[in-house]
C-alpha cells in the first residue's frame, strides 16, 4: 500500500501498515497524540493500558490493530445498546464487524459465530457477561483472535460509579490467551482507578499510555444559578439553537420537568433516566444518535459510550458529585474537535443539597470522607477565580498553561475578587448568635433575611428582629449574601447539618471571627444574564446548527446545509446515525475545499476508500447542483436555501461524474 503522498509506490518513506490503514479505511491524514505509539505497541503483540479523555480517539487504538493483525479483534464493552451502531459505523468504513448480545435471536447469533470461526470478522463486540460464559470462551478458543480490547476499563473499579462485577472475570483472558495482546482503555484518569485496572485485569507488564486530558475545543463556563431553566433556555437559544446536546440534572423529576419545559419552548428535548422503561430509554437514545439537533435531558444514567461526534453542548443544571464525573460528562461534547460548550448553572442550594446528601447518605465514615473530598474539589472548581481548564488539568495531574487557556469563562471575563472578611464575619456571627442566645439553628434563607433586616413571617415568629445582628447587612443584595454563604460553605468556613440543611460553624470559622484570617471572595455578577425573550423561531423543523458552522463563511452555509440534508436522507434510508455517513467536520472541510471530482474528494479527512466509493458521486452531485456555490465564486446569494438534486433520491438527474475513483497510490 502506498501513501497518500506517493504514486505507485514512490513514497519516500515506507508507510507502516497501521498508517496505511488509517488512510485507506478511515480517511485520516495522521495519528493523534499517543495513538501511533499505542497502535504500534499492540500491533507488535504487547499489552497496553490507555488513558485518554473522551473524544481523544481511543477507538482507533484497538480498531487498527484488529484490522492489521491476523484474526479478529474482540472488543469487550458494557454498552449493549450501542453495539449495533458501533458495528454499523465500522461496516460503513468497509470493515467486517459483528457483535453478539441479548438483543439478537438465535439465528442472528449463529451467523456471527460462523463468520468469526471462518475468519471473516475484523472486529467482534461482546458484553463482559457474555464473554465469561463457557460457551463463548469455547467459541473464542476455536477461532483466531487478533487482540482483546477492554473498553470502559474503569468499570472494573469497585469504587467507581460504573462498577460492573462481570468486568472482574476479564482477568482470565490473559491466563487463557497468553499470546494475544490486551489493550484496556478508559477516560477515567485518577491514579487510583489506573492502579485498579492494572491489578484487577492482571496486566502487570502492560505499558501505560497517558494522553493529555486537555480538550481545547470545549469552552468551560460556570454561571451563578438564578432561574436555571430560563438560563438554560437563553443559553440554548442564543448559542446552540438547533444543536444536539445533553442536559444533566440530578433527579428524575427535574429531568422530566426540564425536558417538558424545553419542548414547550420550541427546543425538541427528550428525557432519559433509570426510571423510564428500557424501551423508552433505548428509543430516546437512538433518536439522539440518529437525529440532528435533539436535546437529551438526563441523569448520569445517560452518556457512557455515546460516540456521537457532534454533541455541541453539555449543560449541568445541578452540581456533579466529583470533578471526574463532571469531566467525563462534559467530555461528551465536541468529539469532532469543533467548538463546543460545557455550561453549568451552580448556586447555594447545590452546595447545601450535596453536603446534606453526603451526611445523610449510606456508607461508612471512610466513604463519607472520600465523597466530601470529591465534592470539595468540585466546589473549588466552581468558585475559582483562575482558569477553569487549568484547574481541571491540574486535578488530573497535568501542568496547565500558566497564562490561562483563553477558552473558559474566567479567562474570557476575569472575575473580580473582593475582601469578604467583614461579610463573612457577619454571617458567622449571626449563626453564633442564634445558637448561643437562642439555642437555634437555621438555614441560609433565614440567615440572609436576618442580615437584610427583612421582617418575614418566620423572622417575626421567632423574634429574630430583636437580634443585634438584625439588619446589619443592608450593603449587599440578597443574591450577594447567598453568594457569600455559598462561598463560605465551599471554603469549609461554614457547614451544613441535618435534614433541613441548617448552618453551623466549622473548626475553621473561629479564625475568621477572631479576625485572624482574611476571606477573599469572588464577586457575584450584579444580576445574572437576563433571559432574553426571543421569538421561538428556533422551533421544530428549523434546526440550524449554530456552533457547528460558527467558523464557516456565510457564503458556504447553504452548501453545508445542503450536504447535511443529503446526509440525513442517506442516514434515514440506511437506518444509521447521520455521523456514520460523514461527520460535520468532514462536511465542513468538503464545502471549504469544494472538490469538483470524486478523486478530489478522496483527499478530505474522514473520507476513506469505502466511503469514497459509496458516497463520492452523491457528494459531488450535491455540490455541483448548488448554483454559484464554490468558494470565491460570486453569485450564490447567502441564505437562500439551495435546491438539491439528489436529496429527493432522484439519481437520474445527477450530472455525470468521473465515477470511477482513480486513487493515487492507495489501492
Ligand atoms: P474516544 O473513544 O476516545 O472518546 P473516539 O475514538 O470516538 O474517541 O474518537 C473521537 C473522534 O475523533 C471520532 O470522531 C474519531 O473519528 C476522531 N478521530 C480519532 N482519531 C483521529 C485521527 N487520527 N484523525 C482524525 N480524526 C480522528
Ligand atoms: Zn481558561
Amino acid at each position: 500500500m502506498g501513501g497518500t503522498g506517493g504514486i505507485g509506490g514512490m513514497t519516500a518513506v515506507a508507510e507502516s501498515e497501521a498508517l496505511a490503514t488509517l488512510h485507506r479505511v478511515f480517511g485520516y491524514d495522521s495519528f493523534r497524540g499517543e495513538q501511533e505509539a499505542v497502535i504500534e505497541h499492540v500491533v507488535a503483540g504487547e499489552d497496553a493500558v490507555v488513558l485518554m479523555p473522551t473524544g481523544g480517539g481511543k477507538s482507533l487504538c484497538y480498531q487498527i490493530p484488529s484490522l492489521v493483525r491476523p484474526g479478529t479483534g474482540v472488543v469487550v464493552s458494557p454498552l449493549i445498546a450501542l453495539m449495533q451502531d458501533q458495528a454499523d459505523a465500522l461496516r460503513a468504513l468497509g470493515a467486517r464487524a459483528g457483535f453478539m448480545n441479548s438483543t439478537q435471536d438465535f439465528d442472528e447469533r449463529r451467523v456471527v459465530e460462523a463468520e468469526f470461526l471462518a475468519g471473516e470478522l475484523d472486529l467482534l463486540y461482546l458484553a463482559p457477561e457474555r464473554l465469561r460464559l463457557d460457551t463463548t470462551l469455547d467459541l473464542l478458543s476455536r477461532g483466531k483472535i487478533a487482540v482483546f480490547a477492554i473498553d470502559e476499563a474503569h468499570c472494573v473499579s469497585q469504587w467507581g460509579h460504573d462498577f460492573r462485577p462481570d468486568y472482574l472475570a476479564l482477568s482470565l483472558l490473559g491466563e487463557r490467551w497468553p499470546d494475544v495482546p490486551r489493550i484496556a482503555l478508559t477516560a477515567t484518569a485518577t491514579h487510583a482507578t489506573h492502579q485498579e485496572i492494572t491489578q484487577r485485569l492482571k496486566m502487570p507488564t502492560a505499558r501505560h499510555f497517558v494522553a493529555s486530558f486537555d480538550r481545547p475545543n470545549i469552552q468551560y463556563r460556570i454561571v451563578p444559578k438564578a432561574d436555571p431553566k430560563k438560563q438554560l433556555l437563553s443559553f440554548l437559544r442564543e448559542e446552540h439553537a438547533g444543536d444536539a446536546g445533553i442536559v444533566y440534572c440530578l433527579s428524575r423529576k427535574s429531568v422530566e420537568s426540564t425536558a417538558e419545559f424545553l419542548s414547550r419552548n420550541g427546543i425538541e428535548a427528550v428525557p432519559y433516566h433509570a426510571g423510564l422503561d428500557a424501551g423508552t430509554r433505548a428509543a430516546h437514545q437512538s433518536r439522539f444518535l440518529r437525529e440532528d439537533g435533539l436535546v437529551v435531558v438526563a441523569t448520569i444514567a445517560f452518556g457512557m459510550g455515546i460516540d456521537k461526534p457532534d454533541v455541541r453542548f453539555v449543560a449541568h443544571l445541578d452540581l456533579p458529585k466529583s470533578v471526574e464525573g463532571y469531566y467525563q460528562e462534559t467530555g461528551r461534547a465536541g468529539r469532532d474537535g469543533l467548538p463546543s460548550t460545557a455550561w453549568m448553572a451552580y448556586g447555594l442550594n447545590d452546595v447545601i443539597q450535596q453536603r446534606k446528601l453526603i451526611q445523610s447518605g449510606e456508607g461508612d465514615e471512610a466513604f463519607r470522607r472520600r465523597a466530601a473530598a470529591h465534592l470539595d474539589s468540585m466546589l473549588a472548581l466552581c468558585e475559582t477565580a483562575q482558569c477553569r481548564r487549568g484547574q481541571l488539568l491540574a486535578y488530573f495531574g497535568q501542568d496547565p498553561d500558566p497564562a490561562g487557556c483563553g477558552n473558559c469563562d474566567t479567562c474570557l471575563t476575569p472575575p473580580e475578587t473582593w475582601d469578604g472578611t467583614v461579610a463573612a464575619q457577619k454571617v458567622l456571627s449571626t449563626v453564633v448568635r442564634l445558637q448561643r442566645e437562642r439555642g437555634q439553628k437555621f438555614g441560609a434563607v433565614q440567615i440572609v433575611d436576618i442580615l437584610l433586616g427583612k421582617r418575614t413571617g418566620k423572622v417575626i415568629q421567632f423574634d429574630h428582629d430583636q437580634l443585634s445582628v438584625f439588619g446589619i447587612g443592608e450593603e449587599l443584595s440578597e443574591a450577594e449574601w447567598r453568594g457569600v454563604v455559598r462561598q463560605l460553605l465551599a471554603q469549609g468556613l461554614l457547614a451544613v447539618e441535618g435534614e433541613y440543611g441548617t448552618l453551623v460553624l466549622t473548626e475553621a470559622s473561629g479564625a475568621v471571627l477572631r479576625r485572624e484570617r482574611e476571606v477573599p471572595l469572588r464577586k457575584e455578577p450584579k444580576k445574572p444574564a437576563p433571559a432574553r425573550t426571543t421569538s421561538s423561531s428556533s422551533g421544530r423543523g428549523d434546526r440550524k446548527p449554530k456552533a457547528a458552522v460558527a467558523e464557516l463563511p456565510e457564503s458556504l452555509l447553504p452548501a453545508f446545509e445542503a450536504l447535511r440534508a443529503w446526509r440525513a436522507e442517506q442516514a434515514r434510508e440506511q437506518g444509521v446515525p447521520a455521523y456514520v455517513i460523514f461527520h460535520d467536520a468532514t462536511l465542513r472541510e468538503i464545502v471549504t475545499v469544494w472538490p469538483t471530482s470524486v478523486r478530489g474528494l478522496g483527499g478530505i479527512s474522514g473520507v476513506g476508500e469505502k466511503k469514497l466509493t459509496t458516497y463520492g458521486e452523491g457528494v459531488i452531485a450535491v455540490l455541483a447542483a448548488l448554483e454559484g456555490g464554490g468558494p470565491g465564486l460570486e453569485g450564490g446569494a447567502p441564505g437562500t436555501a439551495p435546491v438539491v438534486a439528489g436529496a429527493t433520491g432522484d439519481d437520474d438527474q445527477w450530472p455525470e461524474m468521473d465515477a470511477e475513483p482513480e486513487p493515487d497510490g492507495w489501492m
